[in-house]
């Protein structure tokens, strides 16, 4: 459970809770029946099936809004909302209204040179590496525009003003595809940050009617994983596997990236069949040639163990740690970050003591041995010396240290 919640403020989200109660006499309330509300769609299997529920089981009238970044795969994501219009359509034509594309290129942090100086930042780095990730999930876990949300919340409000006055439509709720497991990997995926930006809004609008909201309302009876959105419509034979979740440009998904990983995970999970296309790389491989590509990578780690047999070290030159390179030290793992490649790799708790020697100037492969002893003065010289060593040489392979 805690693992479902890592980036989960729980304090603020129970005096937001209590804001919520004294300025409306409830905390949050999804809208009954035939009702309408405004859904973000991004073309993803989250998305996608939360409005398939929300028309299926909710019978609420859903206008849908998607935000095009400016990123590689809108044209994907776009496909995506088109098909699974034309199918709602067709399913729930009573409470099924057309989606709205907003351009958000306008906005700094879509623009390119943001995201660079972005990942630049080794502050805001740290501060979004999450230790218990997942196998599928980035270390990294900024998004590339990290204060999106405002822009959604204030778009999708004003979208809210838009569909009052030219419709005629009342409508009191946002809702957002994020789901509990999202807070994971991202900060922003949490019901506290949800919350915080729909106070901020109320307290701006003077209106504290308005939701802005994700399937994260355990006690309000409006709370989906990833794995009940997904199968609720796999069940229902409901081709989710048209959505689209892959980050690069190819035409079918990739299969590799992050997103891809955490679709097949979901389909995995859920024992569902996962009909997506995916670029299949080591599958399409002959039986000999798996067996070449294997051995080759045993015996790429095997040269590797073996470097200290030509080592690249030297015993008396100096070692340190170039100025790209950060590190932080979080108690049970070192995190150190590559500002340069973006490389983030975690440490053991016990590589701490070199860390801060390397810190020192004119650090040297002896005078790391003299730390190393005296940390742990029960352990033989040589086998000290060669895991020092072996460590050294990965870390200047990886180029998070340089002599
Ligand atoms: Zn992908």
């Amino acid at each position: 459970m805690l693992q479902e919640h890592y980036f989960e403020d729980e304090f603020l989200v129970r005096k937001q809770g209590a804001i919520f109660t004294r300025k409306r006499g409830y905390e949050f309330r999804l809208p009954k029946k035939n009702k309408s509300v405004i859904l973000f769609l991004s073309g993803g299997l989250d998305s996608v099936s939360l409005w398939y529920l929300l028309l299926k089981k909710y019978k609420l009238h859903v206008y849908p809004l998607y935000v095009d970044d400016g990123s590689s795969h809108t044209a994907s994501e776009k496909k995506s909302i088109e098909f699974f219009s034309k199918l709602f359509k067709k399913l729930f034509s009573s409470h099924f209204h057309s989606h709205y594309y907003l351009s958000g290129q306008v906005f700094f942090s879509f623009q390119n040179i943001s995201r660079k100086s972005i990942f630049n930042d080794e502050n805001l780095i740290f501060s979004n590496v999450n230790l218990q990730k997942p196998n599928d999930a980035q270390p990294v876990v900024l998004p590339t525009n990290p204060a999106r949300l405002f822009y959604y919340a204030a778009l999708g409000y004003e979208y809210l003003l838009h569909l009052k006055y030219a419709l005629g439509v009342k409508i009191n709720t946002v809702i957002v595809g994020i789901t509990p497991s999202d807070s994971i990997s991202l900060r922003e995926s949490t019901r506290a940050v949800l919350r915080s930006i729909n106070v901020a809004l109320c307290s701006v609008l003077g209106d504290y009617s308005i939701q802005f909201i994700g399937p994260l309302e355990k006690e309000g009876n409006f709370y989906y994983r990833k794995h009940d959105l997904v199968s609720r419509a796999v069940i229902d034979n409901i081709p989710i596997h048209k959505t689209w979740s892959c980050v690069s440009q190819r035409a079918i998904h990739c299969g590799q990236c992050p997103n891809c990983r955490t679709r097949k995970r979901i389909f995995a999970e859920t024992g569902l069949i996962d009909n997506t296309n995916y670029q299949k790389i080591f599958s399409l491989l002959t039986t000999a040639e798996k067996i070449k590509y294997r051995l080759r990578r045993i015996f790429a780690k095997y040269s590797l163990i073996n470097t200290k047999k030509n080592t690249y070290l030297q015993i008396d030159k100096s070692i340190s740690i170039p100025p790209h390179i950060k590190w932080k030290d979080y108690g049970e793992k070192v995190v150190v970050y590559n500002k340069f490649n973006l490389k983030i790799k975690e440490f053991m708790a016990s590589s701490l003591i070199i860390w801060r020697t390397l810190q020192k100037r004119n650090t040297s492969l002896a005078s790391l041995l003299v730390s190393m002893r005296k940390e742990y003065p029960g352990e033989k010289v040589s086998i000290l010396e060669n895991d020092l060593r072996l460590f050294l040489e990965l870390c200047l392979k990886d180029g998070f240290i340089k002599q």
